[in-house]
This record gives C-alpha cells, structure tokens and sequence, in this order.
C-alpha cells in the first residue's frame, strides 16, 4: 500500500468543458468538474442521465465531443484509455476463467515483465482480504469476493485514478452494503482518487466524500452528502436523495435570522441561510424524519411550525411507522416517526398535529427549482 500511496499522487482529475452528443442527442451538456486527489467521488443519477458516458470520457473509452480531460496535470484527452493513470472496474468482473486468482491479479504485472510479481500480489490480495483464496478459480468464489479480485487487479497496476462503474450492480443488497463499506476501507487506505459511478443514492452516501447528482446530461449540484440531503439545491436534488415534503408557501417577512412564510394562512418559518433569497413563493422542504406527530389534543411548544392535519395512512415498518397525513393547507406530508411504540400508532382518520424545527428545514424558489 505505501507504493500505491506513492502512486496516487498528484490524482486529481479536471474536466473542462466536456460534453458527448450521439448525433443529434446530447449525452453529457458541456460540464466542468474537479475531482480532488485522494477523494472518494460519486457520480450519481437515475438510468440515462450520463454518468456512465462522462466516466468513461476519463477512461478514455469515449472520446469527447468537446473539452479536456486533464489527470494529475497531465493533458489526456488525446490519450488512449491505456496510456492513461487509470483503472477501471466493471460491473461485469471480467475475470479471467481459466487463470486462479493469483493469476488474474498477477496478469498486469507479467505482461509488462515486472520483478517481485509474488510480493505484489500477495500484498494486493491481503488488501482486499483475500490471501487464503490465491489458488481458487474465479468461479469458485462469491460475487462479492470477484469483485475485489477486479479491485485488486485493477490497483495492481498502480493508476493514480480508479474508476468504478456500477461494480456492485451485480450484488444483492446484503453483500452490496458490506463491498461498499469494503470499498471505503481499501480507498481510505491506498489513499487513490476513486470515482465511482451509481444510481443508488444510499451507495454513493455510504461511500462517496464528494458526490455529483446528474440530471439529463448535466450536474445538478455537487456537493458532500450530507450538505446535499439538508440542503438540495432543487426538487430533484430533494427527492432523489431520500425523500422531502415540499410544502408550497408565500414569504410574508422575515425575522432575525428566518424567512417567515404563510402556507394556507398557517405560519411557518426557514432558515434565511438554507433558502433561496429573493423568492416570493417557495417550496418549503421538510425531510419525513424530521416532523413529529401528534394527537391534535397534545401541547406542543410555539406556534411556528405547526400544522393540523388528518392521518390518511399510518403502517408500522419496524424501524420506523410511517404516516400520510393530509394537512388543513391541503398537502399531504409524509411523516416517519421512530420512536413510536408500536401499540401507540396513531390510526387513520385522527386529527394530529405536525411540528418541526425550523432548522431543519430548507427553501426554493418556486420558480426555479422544478426542472
Ligand atoms: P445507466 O445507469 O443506464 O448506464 P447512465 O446515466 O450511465 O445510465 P449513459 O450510459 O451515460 O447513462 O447514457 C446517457 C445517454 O446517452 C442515454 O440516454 C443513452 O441512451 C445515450 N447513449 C449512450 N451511448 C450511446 C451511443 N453509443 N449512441 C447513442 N446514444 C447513446
């Protein structure tokens, strides 16, 4: 590993202006995009959105219709994917069959007539804890145990960037949960800029320090995950990053540190920091997690924030009971509590009464935030 750290350095990856169109359609608009050295990076997005297309832009394996590509200093755009300082790992492992799996580690050094082949392999498989299967055929080990064959081939050849497409597509998800915390592990260790494409938003929260959500050949927002899940810069953002109430309400004043706002006569307020300024209509996010429910008797503190309503739907999940509750504005809000014994569910029909705090809100302008 102190090799591959040596290796990673100066990994860092600028895309300046690089966009693909396929004839008349446009896969990626012209973006730019920095990805630090050392970074856990995540492109994220629902199917066709174009995140495969920029990744292998990098690779090498499509080539731009405009812009560069430049990794650790060095122009690469004219480069083919293996004149390149990156690796990547495929959804499809495309191990070799017939080779074991010291053999398929080993392939990259052998071919390029490297020295202490046995030392390098046997370090890469104690990285990705696989030393007691060196001897094992491809077809003799796990999904999940593939996979990190693939990782540990792809590192061996020490790029300065790995890029992964989709690798745990493959996986069911007990096993997908476990590679993605083992991913993070051997990432934080070789210290290699990673950047990793998927749809799954839980994924690329899990493991990602940095993570771009692209939406129809464009980035949306960029940012850490948890700035973007409290601080979604649109109502794509907020929905495809877990699951926000978006409440529609008119801004009426403002109030030392706080927006205040009207939605159907009920007053409600927003952090001035964490909303669009100059709106005169938002959408008001409030992510389910975050409101507390109430029989509509119970006392609750202030009267900001408070919103009566009508349970439509109530069902308890285990880890947390989930309301629908259609509110007097005329919305209907989701609400998951987790700390409710089950017995104390609160059924169908009852008049509640939802609050939250303030802080843990977030605002957009109405008029720019649905794309
Ligand atoms: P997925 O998760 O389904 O792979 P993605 O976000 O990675 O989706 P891309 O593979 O980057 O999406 O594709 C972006 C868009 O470009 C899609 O609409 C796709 O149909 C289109 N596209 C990709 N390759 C080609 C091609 N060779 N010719 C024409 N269109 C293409």
């Amino acid at each position: 590993t102190d090799q591959l750290r040596d290796s990673a350095a100066g990994g860092d990856v600028r895309l300046t202006g690089i966009g693909k169109t396929y004839g008349a359609f446009t896969a990626v608009h012209p973006l730019d995009l920095t990805v630090p050295q050392g970074s856990f990076f995540a492109l994220l997005g629902a199917s066709g959105c174009g995140k495969t297309t920029t990744l292998r832009m990098i690779a090498g394996l499509e080539e731009p219709t405009s812009g560069t590509v430049v990794i650790g200093g060095q122009d690469v755009t004219a480069l083919p994917p293996y004149r390149r300082p990156v690796n990547t790992v495929f959804q499809s492992y495309a191990l070799f069959p017939h080779l074991d799996i010291f053999e398929n580690v080993a392939f990259g050094l052998r071919r390029r007539g490297r020295k202490d082949v046995k030392k390098q392999v046997e370090d890469m498989l104690e990285l990705v804890e696989l030393g007691q299967f060196a001897r094992r055929k491809p077809h003799q080990l796990s999904g999940g145990q593939q996979q990190r064959v693939a990782v540990a081939r792809a590192l061996i050849n020490h790029p300065q960037v790995l890029l992964l497409d989709e690798p745990l597509g493959a996986l069911d998800l007990k096993l997908r949960r476990q590679m993605q915390l083992e991913l993070k592990r051997i990432q934080t260790e070789v210290g290699i800029t990673f950047v990793h494409v998927t749809h799954d938003q839980e994924e690329a929260m899990t493991m990602a320090d940095t993570i771009a959500v692209m939406n129809g050949g464009r980035v949306e927002q960029l940012g850490a995950p948890a700035d973007l899940y409290e601080n979604p810069a649109s109502t794509f953002v907020a929905n495809f990053l877990g699951q926000s109430n978006l409440i529609t309400a008119q801004v009426t004043g403002a109030e030392g540190t706080d927006l205040l706002l009207s939605a159907g006569g009920v007053r409600l307020a927003v952090p001035k920091a964490r909303c669009a300024t100059g709106a005169k209509e938002i959408y008001l996010g409030v992510r389910p997690e975050k409101i507390t429910i109430a029989h509509a008797s119970a006392e609750v503190a202030g009267n900001r924030n408070r919103l009566g309503g009508t349970v439509v739907d109530s069902s308890f999940i285990g880890v947390s009971t989930q309301y629908v509750v259609r509110t007097d504005a005329g919305q209907e809000v989701a609400v998951f509590e987790q700390n409710m014994e089950r017995d104390a569910r609160i059924v169908p029909g009852a008049p509640v009464v939802l609050h939250w705090n303030p802080a843990h809100s977030f605002g957009m302008d109405a008029a720019q935030a649905i794309d």
